[in-house]
C-alpha cells in the first residue's frame, strides 16, 4: 500500500524563491517554466546587479506619473513632448495608452502632440467615459486651437466605440477642427488570403484611386 506512505506534495523551492516565481508569473507571456528560469537566474546574479533591478522597479513605481496636460508618463509636471518647442502643438493625436504613443513615436513619422485616454470604452467591464481622460480632452479642445485631431484608438470594437463617442461629442460641441482616423485594412506584408473579414471590409471601403 504505497499511497499510505507517500508524504504530502511539498514545494521543491524555498518560500522566497516560490514568491519570486509567483511574481515573475504575473508578467505578460511568462509561464511557470520561464518564471522558474528567471528566478534561478536572479539567484546566481551578483547581489549588486539584482539590487539594481529591484531599485529600477521601485523607482518606476515611485517616480513615474501622468503628464498634467496629455497623460503620457513622465517624471515631471509635463512630459517631454508637451514641453518641446519643436513639436506641432496644433496637431493632436488621441491614443488609448502610453504604449500606443511610444509605438507612434518610434516610427518617427509624427511630430504633433498627444492626448492619452488611459483606456478605452468598455461597457462590459463597466468602463464608461468618466473612467477615461475624455473630459480632459474636451477641456483641451475648448482651451486650445488645433488644426487636426487624429483618432488613433485601436481597431477593436472598444477602440472604435471610443473614437465614435469622441467624434459625436466633438460635433455636439461644434468644434470645427478637422478630424481624422488612422487608415486601416490589410497590413503591409500580409496576404489577402489570410486577412480577416473586418480587415478586408476596411481595405475595400478605404481603397485608393491610382490615377
Ligand atoms: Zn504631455
Amino acid at each position: 500500500m504505497l499511497s499510505a506512505t507517500i508524504p504530502r506534495m511539498q514545494s521543491i523551492h524555498t518560500s522566497s524563491i516560490e514568491q519570486l516565481i509567483e511574481q515573475f508569473q504575473t508578467l505578460p507571456g511568462v509561464g511557470k517554466r520561464s518564471a522558474e528560469r528567471f528566478a534561478y537566474h536572479i539567484l546566481k546574479t551578483p547581489t549588486n546587479d539584482a539590487m539594481n533591478m529591484a531599485r529600477a522597479i521601485r523607482d518606476v513605481k515611485q517616480n513615474i506619473r501622468n503628464c498634467n496636460c496629455c497623460f503620457n508618463i513622465t517624471e515631471d509636471d509635463l512630459c517631454t513632448i508637451c514641453n518641446s518647442s519643436k513639436r506641432n502643438q496644433r496637431q493632436l493625436c488621441v491614443v488609448e495608452f502610453p504604449k500606443d504613443l511610444f509605438s507612434i513615436e518610434k516610427s518617427g513619422l509624427y511630430n504633433g502632440v498627444y492626448h492619452v485616454l488611459l483606456g478605452k470604452l468598455s461597457p462590459l467591464d463597466h468602463i464608461g467615459p468618466e473612467r477615461l481622460k475624455i473630459a480632459e480632452l474636451f477641456q483641451r479642445l475648448k482651451q486650445n486651437e488645433f488644426d487636426e485631431i487624429i483618432l488613433a484608438t485601436n481597431p477593436t470594437v472598444e477602440g472604435d466605440a471610443t473614437s465614435l463617442y469622441i467624434i459625436k461629442k466633438i460635433k455636439e460641441l461644434n468644434i470645427s477642427t478637422h478630424i481624422s482616423r488612422l487608415a486601416r485594412g490589410i497590413p503591409a506584408g500580409a496576404e489577402i488570403e489570410f486577412a480577416s473579414k473586418a480587415m478586408l471590409s476596411d481595405a475595400l471601403s478605404k481603397r485608393q484611386g491610382i490615377n
